[in-house]
């Protein structure tokens, strides 16, 4: 079985989808290795270290495609930009993609794979079950996102982290509040305090308190009724316009309180809920960072321009896109690993098997046999 690696072509990605370490391990398990000449150089892995572990180089990448059994990629069609879309010349019936598809976001882009003959996989569809969480790209990836989002914002802070006594005097430490505790939020409440910073979060799940103060965070109590906001699978389900009112209201003084807010806060296939409007952060002291991790899904601020920086009352608010992407060394390290798990899943003997009833690939599996299988 060939797989194959081609260089990503989403705007600014730096991530490759299969990192060299991986290429004796897939080998061992039938599967050899074939990448796009340059695929690894923006995450810091050379052509000759693909080749230093088996796998072979291609300079072209129509040839790669039609080369290989199996495409890996982290965005499927370039996360269907321009360049990307040139890409569906290129796949072949028969053929399996495995990546990011954006399902939710993207639905069309399903059809037109199914209309190649095209097996797709979208990794985004991977059930958050136990058993699954070593194939989780999107733990891996916001595990990374949520830890730069903090480097980010402690970088712009006219303030250090830290608490420190020094002989010019005690510098306070930031005071850092995280909106949204899922796996992003927690690891930039990790990351605050190990820097240092006094940390606070809210989630409207309950059950994260417990996760948050392990953190050596404090959960901020909000008089809401968190429990209807925990929906199936563990995820936040949409809540009323009511609702999100009272949330900005009771929330104002935390936010005003600190020097950095980290809005995570997400709700999936859904637009972000905004939590922080204009007028928060007017209160907000000048100096202060809001970096707003949900700008993909619209943001969790009103003033966020996604994928810009805005200074509005001396408050800097960023907005940053494909965060994981800037940390592209790490972050494809373990995507691949999640990659590889995956395949080790499927592939049986040097053979991809598929069983639409598994409850781990069924519902990953969105095209099969020309037919778009969604909503399962
Ligand atoms: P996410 O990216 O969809 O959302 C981020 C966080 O925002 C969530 O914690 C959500 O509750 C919170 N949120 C939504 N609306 C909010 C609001 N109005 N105010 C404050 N917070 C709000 O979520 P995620 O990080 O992908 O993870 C969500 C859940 O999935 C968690 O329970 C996590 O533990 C679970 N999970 C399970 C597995 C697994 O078992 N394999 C893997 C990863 C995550």
């Amino acid at each position: 079985m060939i797989v194959g690696v081609p260089i990503e072509t989403y705007a600014g990605e730096r991530r490759v989808a299969l990192v060299p370490p991986m290429v004796p391990t897939l080998a061992k398990a039938g599967m050899q290795v074939r990448v796009q000449q340059g695929a690894g150089t923006e995450a810091g892995f050379p052509d000759a270290a693909y080749e230093a572990q088996g796998a072979s180089v291609m300079p072209d990448r129509g040839e790669l495609f039609s080369a290989c059994d199996v495409v890996l990629q982290v965005h499927v069609l370039g996360g269907d930009h321009d360049s990307g879309r040139a890409d569906l010349e290129l796949y072949r019936a028969g053929q399996t993609v495995i990546g990011l598809l954006n399902p939710l976001g993207a639905p069309a882009l399903a059809r037109e794979l199914a209309d190649r003959g095209v097996m797709a996989f979208a990794l985004e569809l991977l059930p958050r079950i136990s058993r699954a969480q070593p194939m989780d790209v999107l733990t891996s990836m916001a595990t990374v996102a949520g830890y730069k989002a903090v480097v980010l914002a402690a970088d712009a802070l006219p303030k250090m982290f830290p608490m420190m006594i020094t002989a010019a005097g005690t510098i306070t430490p930031a005071r850092v509040f995280v909106v949204g505790a899922g796996v992003a939020g927690l690891q930039a409440i990790a990351t605050a305090r190990r820097l240092g910073a006094v940390v606070q979060a809210y989630d409207v799940r309950p059950a994260v308190k417990e996760q948050v103060e392990s953190l050596g965070a404090r959960f901020v109590e909000l008089a809401l009724e968190g429990a209807r906001a925990e929906g199936a699978g563990g995820y936040a389900q949409v809540m009323d316009e009511e609702f999100y009112r009272r949330q900005r209201e009771m929330m104002t003084q935390v936010v005003a309180d600190s020097d950095v807010v980290a809005t995570t806060a997400a709700v999936p296939g859904s637009r972000s809920p905004v939590l922080v409007t204009k007028e928060m952060v007017e209160q907000m002291r000048p100096g202060s960072i809001l970096v707003d991790l949900a700008a993909e899904g619209g943001g969790n601020c009103a003033l966020t321009r996604p994928g810009e920086t805005v200074r509005v009352h001396g408050v800097t608010i960023l907005g940053p896109l494909n965060l994981a992407s800037d940390i592209s060394q790490h972050a494809s390290v373990m995507y691949s690993k999640n990659l590889q798990t995956f395949l080790e899943y499927v592939v049986k003997d040097g053979q991809l098997t598929l069983d639409l009833d598994d409850p781990i690939t069924g519902p990953m599996c969105v095209t099969h046999a020309g037919q778009v299988r969604t909503g399962r």
